[in-house]
Formats: C-alpha cells, structure tokens, sequence
C-alpha cells in the first residue's frame, strides 16, 4: 500500500513525488518509459521573467528544478537585467541529457519507487478514491496525483499528418482521458508546439550574432552543489520577408488554419505562421539557436515553433541568414491534448469532489515546465498531508508566485494555456527571484520538507536579514512596497469606482495584451464589475485603480 502514486515522471510528477516523500510518504512514482524522468519536451531551459521565480520558490523548499538546473547549465543570463531586480528572471540553458540525468540521480537518493507502467485508471468505490488500475496490475494508495502533461487523448500534427501521440515518439494516455471525461472532469482541448531541430553542424555561425553566457557564474539553487559545466554561447538570427512569404504559402496545409487543430494555443509562445499571420506588417522575427547539450549536435531554434508541413518547414528555414544549408533533424510538430477546469481544485490541488485526488501541471491548463514544477510541489506536499495527515501546505499570493498560479487557476480557470509572467503578480515588487528564501523559508521549514543543509541555509538567512544585492534591493523598493499596499487596499475600499466610457485599457502601465483584451471586451463601468471578469487578475485591477484614479 503506497501513501501517495504519482502518475507521470514530468516536471510536475517529479516534484509531486520527491515533496510526498520528503514529508515522509511511501512514494510510487508511474512512467511511461524508463529513463523519461525530466524531458523536457520543448525548449532545453529552465528559468526566466516569472518562470526563474517560481523554480527558486520550489527551490526553498528543496525541489528538485534549480539543482537540476545548475547541474546541467551551459548558459546563463539573468533576463531583464537594464530593469530593477523585482522582474529580472535568471535563465539557465541546459544540457538536455545532462538535466535528465540530475532528476534521475536526485529521484534515487529520494527513496521514491520508479514504477514503469501506464496508468489506465483510478479505483473508484464511489468519491472514494482507492489507488490506481496500471498495466502492471492495480496498485493501492491513499493518495493519487495526476501529472500526464500533454498526453491525454493528444493528437501531433506536422501539416496534414495526424497521429496519435503525447510527445515525439511518445504514445497518448487514452484510457486515463476516456475516465476522465467519464468522471466530468475534462474541459476540453489546448495545443502547444515545438520547433523543428537543426544539425548545428550544417548552421553558417559566422554569419550568426553571438549571445555569450553571463560572466558571473549565478546559481538558480541557493544550494551551490558546485557544479560548474563548460558554457556555451547561443546566436541570434531573424526571419525575413522571404521566409514569411514562403510561410504564407504553406497556410492552405497547416494543420492551424485548415481547422484540424481545434485547441487553443499558448498566447506567448505563438507558432511562428501565427506571427506572421497575426503581425503581418513585422519585416522579421527574432531566432534564438540555442545549443542542446556539450556533445549534442542538435541546436533548438527559439522563435520558430511550426506545425506547417516538413517541407515548408525545410525552405522557410533555410531562407534565413546562416541556415541556407541548416539540415532538420527533426520537424516541428504540435500537440493537442485534454485538460481538466482548475476552478474543479481547491486551493492544495485537490479535486472538491474527490478527497484524495490531486492534479499537477498541463493537464491543469497551464504551459512550461517551471509552472507544472511548481504545481507539483503544491500538489505532492498535500497529498502527503492527505495520507500521512500532517498539516495542508497553502501558498498566498502575496507571498509567492506559487500562490499567484494555484490562485488564478482554481479561482479563473483558463481559456488558453496559462503561463506565469510578473505583471500576473500585483505585490510583484516585493516576490522577487533574489528574496524566495525569506519569503517561503519558514513556510517550507514547517512543512517538513527539507534537508539538514537547506535548514541550516533557511535559519541563517532567517536570522542574519538580508545580504548584499538582496539587502539593496529592499532598500530599493520599501517605499514602493509601501505604497502599493496602500493602493490595494484602495482597490477594495473603492470597488464603485466609474470606469470611463470608451477608456483606453491598452493605454495603461502594466496592464498585459490579454488583460487589454479581456477589459476591451467586456467593458466594464465600475472596478467591481472589472473584478468580476473571467480572467481578470488583482494585478490588473491594481494597474487599473491607478490609471483610472490619475484619470478622474
Ligand atoms: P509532461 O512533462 O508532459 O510529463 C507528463 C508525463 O506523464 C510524461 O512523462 C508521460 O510519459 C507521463 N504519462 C502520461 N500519461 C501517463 C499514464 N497514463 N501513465 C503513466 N505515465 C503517464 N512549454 C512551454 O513553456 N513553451 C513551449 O513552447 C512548449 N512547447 C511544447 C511543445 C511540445 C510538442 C510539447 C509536448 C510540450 C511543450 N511545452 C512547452 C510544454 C512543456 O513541455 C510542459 O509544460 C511541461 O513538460 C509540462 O510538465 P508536466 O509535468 O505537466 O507534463
């Protein structure tokens, strides 16, 4: 009898298990494959604005996404660095075997079972949830969290090719999404795609800009495991009006447009044919060519995501300057799959309904792996609670971006792939990426969760203050700290506001395009009514009070 199951060895199911174990549960961990722990199925990095948040938030509370991270770094930059630290995001580039192998090295220290079996079902006797029916024969536990990421019913499209599949060479998780739908927790079906890779040994570098790595040697972990790899530098290159006519072209056969693909998309990581056919006046889009490990011949072209047909793939790429004779290894492809409605979960990820039953990740709505991580740590900490019955662990979102996530998802629901960015965030000046430890240091000690050298790192950050850049920027920041405390509380206080008629919401600070959106639709007349919209976060309301209090 296992206290806690885990299905799927994802971002989210890794830091599901490894959370349960560390508050002492019998963990068994189920994966598709044996050595698929940690893929990271898109682009080989963790980090950046919103995203280097949460992984050091994860990160006090010993999970395992910012050891891995600095482990298998052969890039850093700290994003965002000409503006103040509250929304630098650092950003490590990764070894995408290298980063594999660190989740697997920590995932055997954790003492959690690797179990390699699919998941066909949970064992049901009425709410009362029982364990897990796998291929290798039902399994009991108490608890059980879902993490099945982008396999559930998906489909991949690489032009007019259809085939079942959750990732390249991955087969679907069909028999768990027909129980799903069965039980009513499905909501419907989002998409995500990849680039194609390219042979780095057929790209012209010289005729490539160079993006070195940062000179100083930051760590994403506060725990430096001393590891240091070589560091690579990536390039940068654009697409052309040669490479958007030849994308054009190819629209009659994408999968996107010719309505095979019914999901929606991720709103900030769009394919490069809806850029350009959503921005059709831009003379070019940037390209990241980003290495894909120390001896990996695969580069990962940053920018051009694609589910056009290979063939369109191959001339578009090779219109670009340096890649007039790049070789694809692999095509892009997309991926459509189900999700569940977040608004089903109650604040610990729990299922209302189903006490026992915890979800973690894309198949929440969301999109990246720092976002499932994290709700995995959220998800793995209280199914442990739930079966070992210690304390729930809730993260506020005044205090983490954690909570700003797990908050916006079961109180909003999504309508399009959820990704965590600083403007989500109203007390963002004060949840910087510098400050996780004082922020979450004693929440993770009272969780139980930690080891003796995180304790020790926890209680001396505790009781020492605040230290060099870190120390600064609180000084930096404590009158406007203040004063958004202020502001906040006048947000509540001042809920009947009028809203101008016919105001402009793309002319305010801080408000983000699909805040604008969601605000220009439904065009509110008073605060309280903006507070109401579907989707509309506190952060957007704040920016909103000031613009329209400056306006009246
Ligand atoms: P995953 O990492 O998908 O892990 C799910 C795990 O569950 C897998 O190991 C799978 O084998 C296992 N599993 C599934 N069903 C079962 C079962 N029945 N039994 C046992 N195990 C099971 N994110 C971005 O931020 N930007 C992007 O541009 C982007 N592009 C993407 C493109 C593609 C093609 C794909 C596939 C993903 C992309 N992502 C992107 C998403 C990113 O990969 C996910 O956000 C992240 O991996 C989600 O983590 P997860 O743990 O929820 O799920």
């Amino acid at each position: 009898m296992f206290d806690v199951l885990v299905i799927g060895a994802g971002h989210a199911g890794c830091e599901a298990a490894t959370a349960a174990a560390r508050r002492g549960a019998r963990v068994g961990l189920l994966s598709l494959a044996p050595d698929n722990a940690g893929q990271m199925s898109c682009n080989p990095s963790i980090g950046g604005v919103g995203k280097g948040h949460l992984a050091r938030e994860l990160d006090v509370f010993d999970g395992l996404m910012a050891r891995a991270a600095d482990c298998a770094a052969i890039h850093r930059r700290m994003l965002n660095r000409s503006k103040g630290p509250a929304v630098w995001g650092p950003r490590v580039q990764a070894d995408r075997k290298l980063y594999r192998q660190a989740i697997g090295a920590l995932l055997r220290e954790s003492g959690v079972e690797m179990i390699v079996a699919e998941a066909f079902a949970l064992i049901l006797d009425g709410e009362q949830l029982a364990g897990v029916t796998t291929s290798v024969g039902d399994l009991r536990s108490r608890s059980v969290v879902i993490t099945t990421g982008t396999f559930l019913d998906a489909h991949m499209y690489v032009g007019t090719e259809i085939v079942a599949g959750g990732r390249c060479d991955e087969r679907a998780s069909e028999r768990l999404a027909a129980q799903i739908r069965e039980i009513g927790l499905g909501q419907g079906r989002l998409k995500t795609g990849t680039p194609p890779r390219l042979d780095g040994r057929t790209i012209d570098w010289a005729r490539i800009a160079p993006q070195p790595s940062d000179r100083e040697a930051w760590q994403m972990s506060a725990l430096d495991e001393g590891v240091r790899s070589p560091q690579l530098a990536c390039g940068i290159t654009r697409t052309n009006e040669r490479t958007h006519e030849i994308i054009r072209a190819g629209f009659d056969r994408s999968p996107l447009f010719a309505g095979a693909i019914e999901g929606r998309g991720p709103r900030y990581c769009p394919s490069i044919e809806d850029k350009v056919k959503r921005f059709g006046d831009r003379d070019g889009h940037q390209i990241f060519l980003e290495p894909e490990g120390l001896d990996d011949v695969l580069v990962y072209p940053n920018g051009i995501s694609t589910s056009l047909p290979a063939d369109v793939q191959r001339d578009f790429v090779r219109s670009i300057a340096g890649l007039e004779r790049a070789e694809i290894v692999r095509p892009g492809y997309a991926v459509e799959y189900e999700f569940v409605d977040p608004r089903r979960l109650n604040a610990t990820l729990e299922v209302a309904e189903i006490p026992g039953l915890f979800l973690a990740g894309q198949i929440n709505g969301t999109t990246g792996y720092e976002e499932a991580a994290a709700q995995g740590l959220a998800a793995g900490l209280n199914a442990a609670a739930h079966a070992c019955v210690l304390d729930r662990v809730r993260f506020d979102r005044r205090t983490s971006y954690i909570g700003v996530m797990i908050d916006d998802l079961t109180l909003h629901g999504v309508s399009e792939p959820y990704r965590m960015m600083t403007a989500r965030a109203e007390y963002r000046l004060s949840l910087r990426a510098d400050n996780a430890t004082a922020r979450l240091g004693a929440a993770a000690l009272a969780a139980g969760c930690v080891s003796n050298r995180r304790r020790a790192a926890i209680t001396r950050r505790l009781s020492d203050g605040a230290t060099g850049e870190e120390a600064e920027a609180d000084r930096l920041y404590a009158p406007y700290v203040d004063r958004q405390q202020r502001e906040w509380e006048a947000v509540r206080r001042d809920a009947n506001a009028w809203i101008p008629a016919g105001f402009d919401y793309a002319g305010v600070p801080g408000l983000s395009n699909e805040m604008v959106e969601r605000l220009s639709a439904a065009r509110p007349e008073t605060l309280d009514q903006a507070s109401r919209i579907h989707g509309v976060t506190p952060a957007a309301l704040s920016a909103l009070y000031v613009a329209t209090a400056q306006r009246a």
